[in-house]
């Protein structure tokens, strides 16, 4: 009904529309606030122009990124605040109203692979980045597509990037948009016409780093850090002046070499928590995903991934905490001068990254008002910190977990089980897994509420350490030095009272990071994480992976309004006002087709689309099926078994090191990657060769591993793909047979 009221021609501006001071007003903000000079001097007057200047602008800079409250309409950078919080001010869609939400307009993506970016929506243009780090900017109205930009990264790169090809979105900033392109370069685009106006390499071209995360824009430098620690990186984090693209510092995350120039006297004292000759195995500790800035405390705060290898046994013999692995690092903003660090996982070896999402916020805690950085990370604790001095408050278990059962607050540490390590002579079974409790997807916070929305995936999986002597790294593959199959841990798995293998179940969940306790869960139908945004109406918006885009009522988690995405859903939402219409925008598509769904997109194998809705939004998605030439099958038809059991052996380990980060662990795959146990290549070892050692098709990504295999290594996978495929075929023929 508001929306009827308010909707206005094209050519008004949306600072004249009473959904906009509506808005303002449910957020709490002073009147005054809002006649502001930088509004007013500003104001604009094109049309689809959506806050200070004209279409395309990317007008942001610091006085507006601190102010963005005062334009709740805009979503200006990937959190939308620097507080990262993803919650809207915006109510135009209300509980009351939310029902009428339909299609306003969808934009085609051109990759398959894992779509992770949020839309980022300033001055009428809705940016947003795909696979393959292609970036496209929309008419953020009507979604007529503006411009694109492909940076042509090397297929071969793909190889190199431990969980697929991703890219989680841009910044904006005085007229450019900023691209952390999967090749280590950092590239600036012009915000109307996405022409490359400069781009640098920030990592070493010949090191197998990677970049997916979104760049952050602080006092007029793009921070970026890389990905990596699965291979043979040393993480650190880097800040360009955002005009020319020169470096102004990088801050190294795990010591070198002795003696090597980039050791500080910092990195020089965190040597002495390694042993053993650790620098030749990399170190690891990239910080892959979040970088926050706090206005308030004026630090940058980063999570820094594990440590390479996995395995402590192998990079750190002699033990210790190894830092600044899984750790979070405050450092200035304007020099990257340590401040302080909370390792929250000393000597991991679980792969517990704590690069998972971190947001800044003020709450109230034994009645005080603190000023907290919070993150829930793959670990299963969520942790609040004070966010001037990184001293801990809480850090409550949001998920179950059996590798430590407390955090000693006094300390910091995790009090950790005994039987949590793993060492080549011992498996162990350990959740959360690798994937975490939480991973990257976005979490919201809602002032409103006091409440955190956390994606929250529950699952398990087997450890051992392979044999250290002899241990060699190789730096186009995983070298975790760790295996997840073996016979011993499949008898662990077989013992009373194990966990189910892999993924066990997934939910939304209402987190109370003051109590330290959950308010509401939603379940998911299918597995998966999806990221979530939260608005002033007290509605959460966020996709699932059974083709869904759906609003929660944020107070209780009762389901208000569901929209079908065809496609599986794992980015976060984002939010934006035109003419007084509330627009909410969603990028769909990853890992496969949810159940039961057809192909409908000609140009995508798992539906990849940008998705906007709005109020009364009339538009469809296409019905039709697309038939797709070389599409898999879903039925398991592989040869029989002709390997010897010494190939399906050496096959799995092989397959374990080299395929599974992108083919999934034991054959079964989780994202658009093919699932090798349906391939027909299975019936044609000439035809597997050619893929596997010839290339054949290294333009979709997968390269050929002629230089890494050893001769009969490429068979040795065949027969155990195979093996695979014929167990779980008979598996399901079994189940048929018992209605199951
Ligand atoms: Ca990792």
């Amino acid at each position: 009904m508001h929306n009827h009221q308010n909707r206005k021609s094209a050519g008004e501006t949306n600072f004249g529309g009473r959904a906009w001071l509506r808005a303002l007003l449910a957020a709490g903000l002073a009147l005054p606030l809002m006649f502001g000079p930088t509004l007013v001097a500003s104001a604009p007057n094109r049309p689809g122009a959506q806050g200070h200047a004209a279409i395309g602008s990317a007008a942001v800079d610091d006085a507006r990124q601190l102010a963005a409250d005062r334009e709740p309409g805009t979503w200006m950078s990937a959190g939308r605040t620097y507080d990262e919080q993803r919650y809207s001010p915006l109510t135009v869609i209300d509980k009351a109203n939310v029902k009428q939400l339909g299609l306003a307009w969808y934009g085609d993506i051109d990759t398959e692979r894992g779509q992770e970016a949020t839309p980022v929506v300033v001055d009428g243009v809705l940016y947003v980045t795909s696979a393959w780090s292609m970036v496209k900017a929309f008419d953020a109205r009507t979604g007529r597509k503006l411009w694109e930009y492909d940076p042509k990264v090397d297929r071969a790169t793909g190889q190199i990037a431990c969980c697929d090809v991703v890219n989680r979105g841009v910044a904006a900033w005085k007229g450019r948009i900023y691209l952390g392109a999967l090749d280590g370069r950092l590239i600036a685009l012009d915000g109307r016409t996405g022409k490359v106006d400069w781009s640098v390499q920030t990592t070493d071209p010949k090191q197998p780093y990677t970049i997916t995360q979104v760049p952050r824009v602080v006092k007029g430098m793009v921070i970026i850090g890389n990905a990596g620690a699965e291979y043979t990186c040393r993480g650190y984090v880097s800040a360009y002046d955002a005009a020319t693209g020169k470096l102004r510092w990088r801050f190294y995350t795990v010591p070198a070499a002795p003696g090597d120039p980039t050791n500080t006297p910092l990195l020089d004292k965190a040597a002495r928590t390694w042993s053993g000759e650790f620098w030749k195995f990399g170190g690891g500790a990239t910080a892959w995903d979040t970088i926050l800035y706090d206005p308030k405390t004026d630090l940058i705060y980063f999570g820094t991934g594990n440590g390479l290898s996995w395995s402590r046994e192998i990079r750190s013999p002699g033990g210790g905490d190894n830092l600044f692995v899984s750790s979070i690092i405050a450092v200035k903003a304007e020099t990257g001068r340590y401040v302080w660090h909370f390792q929250e996982v000393p000597g991991d070896q679980w792969d517990y990254d704590n690069t998972n999402p971190m947001m800044t916020a003020d709450l109230k805690i034994g009645g005080k008002p603190r000023h907290v950085l919070m993150q829930a990370p793959k670990t299963g604790f969520f942790y609040v910190w004070d966010a001037a001095t990184g001293k801990l408050l809480s850090a409550a278990r949001f998920a179950p977990a059996n590798w430590a059962s407390k955090i000693d607050l006094k300390t910091g540490r995790p009090v950790e089980n005994p039987g949590a390590r793993y060492t080549a002579a011992k498996a162990v079974i350990v959740y959360p897994a690798p994937l975490g409790a939480h991973n990257w997807h976005p979490m919201s916070f809602s002032p409103r509420t006091g409440l955190v929305y956390i994606p929250v995936t529950e699952n398990s999986t087997g450890f051992a350490g392979v044999k250290p002597d002899g241990f060699k790294t190789n730096s186009r593959t995983y070298n975790t030095g760790t295996v997840s199959f073996s016979d011993e841990i499949t008898r662990l798995y077989a013992q009373p009272g194990a966990p189910a293998r892999g993924n066990i179940r997934s939910y939304l969940q209402a987190w109370n990071p003051v109590t330290g306790r959950e308010a509401w869960r939603v379940p998911d139908k299918d597995y998966g994480a999806s990221g979530t945004m939260v608005t002033a109406s007290d509605i959460v918006f966020s996709g699932n992976w059974s083709g869904e885009f759906t609003a929660l009522d944020a107070r209780t988690g009762q389901r208000l309004w569901a929209g079908p995405t065809q496609a599986t859903v794992v980015a976060a939402p984002s939010t934006y006002t035109i003419a007084g219409e509330q627009y909410v925008a969603i990028l769909v598509g990853a890992r496969g087709l949810p159940p039961g769904q057809a192909r409908t997109s000609a140009v995508s194998a798992n539906n990849s689309r940008i998705l906007v809705f709005k109020l009364g939004g009339q538009a469809q998605l296409p019905s039709a099926a697309v038939k797709a030439a070389g599409a898999t099958s879903h039925t398991l038809n592989p040869p029989l078994m002709s390997g010897t059991n010494e190939q399906v052996i050496d096959g799995q380990a092989i397959y374990g090191r080299y395929c599974s980060g992108c083919h999934g662990a034991g054959g079964v795959a989780e994202k658009t990657i093919p699932d090798l146990r349906y391939s027909t290549t299975l019936h044609s070892l000439a035809d597997w060769n050619a893929i596997v050692l010839g290339g054949a098709r290294a333009d979709k990504g997968m390269v050929s591993f002629k230089s890494i295999l050893a001769d009969g290594e490429a068979e040795a996978i065949l027969h155990y793909i195979v093996s695979q495929a014929n167990k779980d075929k008979a598996t399901e023929e079994a189940a048929a047979k018992t209605g199951r």
